[in-house]
């Protein structure tokens, strides 16, 4: 997916990292592509569905239930948790949203996928960032080596944690995802 080659800024900081420069560029195109995607599939963004999913579009760090529940809160009150598990629980199951199991937190992803290929995920421990890749020869070899193991995978998911391009040494890398 070329929309994340990245060409780090010298100089950005954690606090407009590239990661956040990038993320604020193509928020409004991929809330755009997510309603025609729901409208697609006849199902709807309730107005709660789309905040869930435009505040997650709008950051490049994941975030948790309680952290939307506090973004999305009118002024002085609180939005219950419910409300907003139950409106990251449809985002996830039409693949607009995916859960960080060892953040117990929500990134919103950027790609098109439908189905439960594995994805892997970068977790820049100093920036926040979080990378979605999608590599098909990673999700296929992965697929051939739980068939092996005879084992049913229920999470697709393979979190990285450490430091981006961007973070690592000041140099980011070429990249060609
Ligand atoms: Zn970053
Ligand atoms: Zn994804
Ligand atoms: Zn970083």
């Amino acid at each position: 997916m070329s929309d994340l080659s990245a060409s780090a800024l010298p100089g950005t900081t954690a606090a407009s990292c590239a990661h956040a420069i990038e993320q604020s560029t193509r928020a409004e195109a991929a809330l755009a592509a997510a309603e025609a995607k729901c409208h697609a599939q006849g199902v709807r963004l309730t107005p709660i569905r789309r905040q869930v999913l435009a505040t997650l579009y709008g950051t490049h760090r994941p975030l948790g239930a309680y952290d939307l529940a506090e973004q999305l809160a009118p002024k002085g009150r609180r939005l219950a948790p419910i409300t907003v598990y139950r409106a990251l629980d449809f985002l996830i199951e039409q693949h607009l949203v995916h859960r960080l199991v060892s953040l117990n937190a929500y990134v919103a992803c950027p790609h098109a996928h439908s189905d439960g290929k594995p994805v892997a995920f970068l977790i820049c421990e100093a920036c926040g960032g979080v990378d979605e890749i999608e590599q098909p020869a990673l999700a296929e070899a992965l697929s051939e080596l739980l068939s092996g193991e005879g084992f049913q995978s229920r999470t697709t998911t393979i979190e990285i944690t450490g430091a981006c391009a961007h973070c690592g040494d000041g140099s980011a890398v070429a990249r060609s995802l």
